[in-house]
């Protein structure tokens, strides 16, 4: 499997605090990676440190083999590397197509964006990712009207609206309910048929539905990695987790 996105021995320090000390990722093509651990284990660091966002101290990330390793935000975003925030940051009184459309690759502004003529290449982009993401009825709804799931869903349409080759998702079903959650895991399975996908999440029914790998990240270091079943029967991970609610390693 070609590889899209390789992490190696990874560190982050903040102010003298390692959030991440030395931390390996390797995602192949089409892969889907879920990444858990407790809250403060350095997740969302290690997707930051990727995208660009937060100084990596050592290590580095490479993207089909480029070396990226602190290239700022716009870059990373630029070369392919699409990342879906914990909170949607969308346009509530714009439609959903106008979201969308506003994300596309080569769009400038909300002016430029809405007056220009539309090509029937970006409406045919606009209604591929609109479709994936089951929004297609909802595509001239004004965001402000769609439930908080939907919401999250724009913010993903608006993501693969720009192309990337990997999406990363940082826990996209906070807040949703079961139905709009296993939607979510649906969606991203059918992302994943043309993306590499690395996703945070705490639910593990929702882990269950979509991984292939999983990666535990606990205080900075990978505690273990390997499908469900390994990683439910790793001694290390069921002594992090023991009698913690949110991840039931048991179950
Ligand atoms: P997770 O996403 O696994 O819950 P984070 O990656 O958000 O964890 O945080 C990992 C650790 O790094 C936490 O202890 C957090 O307080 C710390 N941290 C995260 N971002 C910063 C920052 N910008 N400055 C200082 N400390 C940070
Ligand atoms: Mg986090």
């Amino acid at each position: 499997m070609e590889s899209v996105l390789s992490v190696k021995d990874l560190q982050v320090v903040f102010s003298g605090f390692k959030a991440l000390k030395g931390v390996n990722l390797e995602v192949g093509d089409g892969e889907i990676v879920t990444i858990i651990g407790p809250n403060g284990a350095g997740k969302s660091t290690l997707l930051d440190a990727i995208v660009g966002k937060s100084p990596v101290s050592s290590g580095h990330v490479y993207y089909h083999g480029r070396d990226i390793t602190n290239k700022n935000p716009y870059e990373v975003a630029r070369l392919g590397i699409g990342r879906k925030f914990q909170n949607p940051n969308v346009y509530n009184d714009l439609t959903v197509f106008e979201n969308v459309l506003l994300a596309l690759k080569g769009s400038h502004g909300i002016f430029a964006s809405i007056m220009s003529k539309m090509t029937s290449a970006k409406k045919a982009k606009i209604s591929q990712v609109l479709e994936r993401t089951g929004l297609l009825e909802k595509a001239f709804d004004k965001v402000s009207l769609l439930s908080h799931g939907q919401k999250q869903w724009v913010e993903i349409a608006m993501v693969l609206a720009q192309d990337p080759s990997i999406v990363l998702l940082d826990e996209p079903t906070a807040g949703m309910t079961e139905d709009e959650t296993y939607m979510t895991g649906e969606i991203i399975k059918s992302i994943s048929q043309s993306h590499s996908v690395v996703v945070i999440e705490h639910d593990m029914d929702f882990v269950k539905q979509i991984a292939q790998r999983i990666v535990v990240l606990h205080q900075g270091e990978t505690l273990a990695e390997g499908t469900v079943e390994e990683v439910q029967n790793d001694d290390k991970v069921i002594e992090v987790y023991l009698g913690r609610e949110r991840i039931n390693v048991a179950a």
